[in-house]
């Protein structure tokens, strides 16, 4: 297996002027030039309207997309070294993602969602559904490992989301949207178990477009049509 420096003391994420545009045609710059620098342990959100350039920030962040441009360090590992094997590898080791959309089975329990998160990870077949119950006890679901998704309400289905992201024990969370298909008690259940795993060690970025959203993480970077700035536009939400 690949073995990557633990670079504990280096950012989670530096970009260095990273940008991305998209090859079309016609070209897209869909993210300019920007810089960003996240340290262990911080709750950062990222804030902008739709079509701004949240998502394509996340794919680069989460190794799902190669920027075109500048340097970007993961765990001060230079991405752009790297094989297509080893930034799976690099990904799946150290980001879980949650997205907006629940993506589970609708006719696997909750325990079997998880644990199909673990097929590629090497974890062995014995060891997979004590995994799974450990990560669905975190996120307060150990009286639900047999539900169906379909019996659940959106905010379990999320949470249920976040136990998968969390099964591999990452060390960054990536969340585009967490709380955007759920009602307002939903919605503050999902970021509080989001900043309680934050308060456990694990950084968390979470995209949005809601400014009451934005206004929980403990620092706000805002997007505007593909760049960063740090927070200026959130204050006094
Ligand atoms: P957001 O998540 O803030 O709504 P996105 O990152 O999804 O924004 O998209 C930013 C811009 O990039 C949009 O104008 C979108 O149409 C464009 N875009 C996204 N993906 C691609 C792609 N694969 N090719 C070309 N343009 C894209
Ligand atoms: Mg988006």
């Amino acid at each position: 297996m690949t073995e990557f420096p633990d670079a504990s003391e280096s950012p989670v994420i530096e970009f260095r002027q990273v940008g991305l545009t998209y090859p079309g045609p016609p070209p897209f710059e869909a993210f300019r030039p920007s810089d960003l620098t996240v340290r262990k342990g911080e709750f950062i959100t990222v804030v902008g309207p739709s079509g701004s350039g949240k998502t394509t920030f996340l794919n680069i962040a989460g190794l799902l997309d190669t920027p075109t441009r500048g340097t970007f360090l993961l765990d001060g590992i230079d991405t752009s070294m790297l094989k297509d094997t080893e930034r799976t590898t690099l990904r799946g080791r150290r980001i879980g993602f949650v997205f907006q959309a629940f993506h589970l089975l609708p006719h696997r329990s909750a325990r079997e969602n998880v644990e199909l998160a673990m097929v590629y990870s090497g974890t062995s077949r014995r060891e997979r559904p004590g995994r799974a119950r450990e990560a669905l006890v975190r996120v307060g679901l150990g009286h639900r490992t047999d539900a169906l998704p379909t019996r659940m309400s959106g905010g379990e289905r999320q949470r249920v989301a976040i136990a998968r992201a969390l099964v591999g024990r990452p060390s960054l969370l990536l969340c585009d949207e967490p709380t955007g298909n759920l009602d307002t008690g939903n919605a503050e259940a999902v970021l509080q178990l989001l900043e309680n795993l934050n308060s456990s060690g694990i950084t968390v970025v979470l995209i949005t477009h809601d400014l009451a959203v934005a206004a929980r993480g403990r620092r706000t970077v805002s997007i505007k049509d593909g760049a960063l700035s740090e927070g200026d536009q959130v204050g006094g939400c």
